[in-house]
């Protein structure tokens, strides 16, 4: 299979949460996993490959081992849905100077200007009342360029020059839909859905670009595409459980919703979904012990894996000299003392061990020591679970871009890596 492309179909049938989840799933039941609800009484055997979704933006997928997970531990991979974007306010319509505009809200720490001047569009989920009268939801993706955030011209920007770009979101950052009578966007949606426009009850609208993710560079390696931070990993994590076999411990990924704002929400990595999820798996495999939880997360492990700053040619002083990931040259293993990466001596040996077991060479970053320092989910859960943890990502440059830059020679080692992982036996 050629990995590059199918990184960028997997991109870009993911312009929202609820759309990576969905072709998440898809790619799943291909390999035969079948969908578990969580409000069913379950049962698994060795070898069940089973996945569940909350709230249609986060998902836990997994295959059950031949022993018991008190014997084994579990071997986990943590990756988040969620990009930096805008999303569309409740009461969505603007009109002003003979414009129709859209409202909306930064979503995480965006690279606000690489939004002007690009060609998009909407995603996401929107609920309405069906002819029964249960609230239902329904996935959206607008395929036109429907909005766009004109930046402003030179001419009218005298003070550019000296003060730089200051985009202000309330007012500078407010897409413009038409003109004035263009139709409403609740329009537009109705008719997306098929729908009536007052049976829509509400909506969670991400904006998306609409220039497809390409690959380029004069050795077409480079992977230029929205979104890489974070569905990169989530693409790598689900084609390693996709194509693992069968081991001794049981195998989980879990893809958790508002990494970028926090990860506090029912579907988060701070909420409750994969810890409930892995003491169902545990409760089920390891029968009425009530030490078995405790006893099977001390012996597991967690790759958290989530997008790494590559060293930027025009700016190679922001990394630290001795710590600086180059694009193509591997898996890097991300440290921080104070615990903004989940890494220690016990979990990154872990890793780059079974780097080693997959013959992929690791690199290291650590911010320097006058910068602040991003995060991840790895913190979070292994707070909220109490494994050891290891934080890990491919390189990238320009994240949280609303078109990052990544390599397509990372995506093989990446995933060799987390299938070692996977396959690995007791810890
Ligand atoms: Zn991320």
């Amino acid at each position: 299979m050629d990995l590059a492309q199918d990184l960028l179909r997997f991109v870009a049938a993911g312009p929202s949460p609820y759309h990576a989840v969905a072709e998440m799933a898809r790619r799943l039941d291909d390999a035969g996993f079948t969908q578990l609800d969580e409000t069913a009484q379950w049962s698994l055997a060795a070898g069940d490959r089973r996945y569940v979704v909350r709230d249609g933006s986060s998902l836990v997928a997994f295959r059950v081992g031949t022993r018991a997970p008190t014997d084994t531990g579990l071997r986990l991979i943590g990756t988040h849905t969620d990009s930096p974007t805008f999303k569309v306010r409740p009461r969505e319509d603007v009109r002003r100077h003979g414009y129709a505009q859209v409202g909306v809200e930064p979503y995480g720490g965006l690279l606000a200007h690489t939004w002007l001047d690009r060609d998009l569009t909407l995603a996401g989920r929107i609920a309405f009342l069906a002819e029964e009268g249960a609230v239902t939801t329904s996935l959206v993706h607008l395929r036109d360029p429907v909005l766009r955030i004109p930046s402003l011209a030179i001419h009218l920007f005298r003070e550019l020059r000296e003060e730089g770009l200051k985009l202000d979101p309330q007012q500078h950052l407010v897409p413009v839909l038409g003109l004035a009578q263009a139709p409403a966007l609740r329009e537009v949606l109705a008719e997306a859905i098929g729908v009536p426009a007052d049976a829509i009850l509400g909506h969670d609208l991400v904006t998306a670009d609409t220039q497809p993710p390409a690959l380029g560079g004069s050795d077409g390696t480079g992977l230029y595409a929205p979104r890489l931070d974070n569905l990169a990993s989530c693409h790598a994590a689900i084609h390693a459980l996709r194509t693992a076999e069968t081991g001794q411990a049981t195998q989980i990924v879990t893809a958790h919703d508002h990494e970028e704002v926090g990860s506090g929400s029912a579907e988060g990595a701070r909420g409750s979904f994969l810890a409930d999820t892995v003491a169902r798996i545990i409760g089920l495999l390891d029968g009425v012990d009530p030490q078995a939880r405790a006893r099977a997360l001390a012996r597991s492990v967690l790759v958290s894996a989530d997008m790494a700053h590559a060293v930027h040619p025009n700016y190679p002083d922001r990394h630290e000299s001795e710590h600086r990931p180059q694009l193509g040259a591997g898996p890097v293993v991300k440290r921080n003392a104070g615990q903004s990466y989940a890494s220690d001596a016990r979990s990154a040996g872990w890793f780059i061990a079974r780097a080693r077991d997959a013959d992929v060479d690791v690199q290291h970053f650590v911010v320097r020591a006058d910068l602040p320092c991003g995060s991840t989910i790895g913190p979070l859960t292994a707070t909220r679970l109490g494994v050891q943890t290891v934080d890990v990502g491919n390189p990238m440059l320009s994240m949280h871009s609303c078109r990052e830059q990544a390599s397509a020679l990372d995506i093989a080692p990446m995933i060799a890596v987390l299938r070692a992982h996977l396959d690995a036996p007791a810890a």
